[in-house]
């Protein structure tokens, strides 16, 4: 059925669900890179990487989410294979090889940097033509600058 939800958007609806698809494989790969840091990261300050790396996964993964349902408010699909993650993302995917504490804590300082950046570009795409999707991508990019500031934290006070 049409959906009025879908006509009164102001921008290219198929660009934008194809905007979404990408930020939706970034969270993906950013919910993984963080999961499976916080399983193999050691050394200094172990613990206290493990408990932001292990909140950040959560919170990448509710923006999975919340880019998920807006794609489908908007009559799109959300991406279905996981191997589309990997040619549609912004930011890419740093395997977390060093498992040292500094390594990681680098590795996820340079994702969020990146999903800043292209949080920034999503809500401007979005400004004047679709408020919701613009309130959704202020709300994560907010998110992305505290995973960011919450890094860099723990990285100065290892070094
Ligand atoms: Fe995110
Ligand atoms: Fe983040
Ligand atoms: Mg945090």
């Amino acid at each position: 059925m049409e959906r009025k939800g879908k006509e009164i958007i102001g921008v290219d609806v198929n660009e934008l669900i194809s905007l979404l698809n990408k930020a939706l494989s970034d969270e993906w790969l950013a919910y993984y890179q963080y999961w499976v840091g916080a399983k193999v990261v050691k050394g200094k300050m172990r613990e206290q990487v493990v408990a932001e790396l292990t909140q950040h996964a959560g919170d990448e993964l509710r923006h999975a989410g919340m880019l998920a349902d807006r794609i489908i408010q908007l009559g799109g699909t959300p991406v279905l294979s996981p191997e589309e993650w990997y040619k549609l993302t912004n930011c890419g995917y740093e395997a977390p090889e060093n498992p040292d504490t500094i390594p990681i804590l680098k590795q996820n300082i340079k994702g969020e940097q990146c999903a800043i950046e292209a949080y920034k570009n999503l809500s401007e795409f979005v400004k004047e033509g679709d408020p919701i999707t613009y309130q959704i991508s202020l709300e994560i990019l907010k998110d992305e600058i505290e995973h960011e500031d919450d890094l860099i934290s723990i990285l100065e006070d290892l070094e």
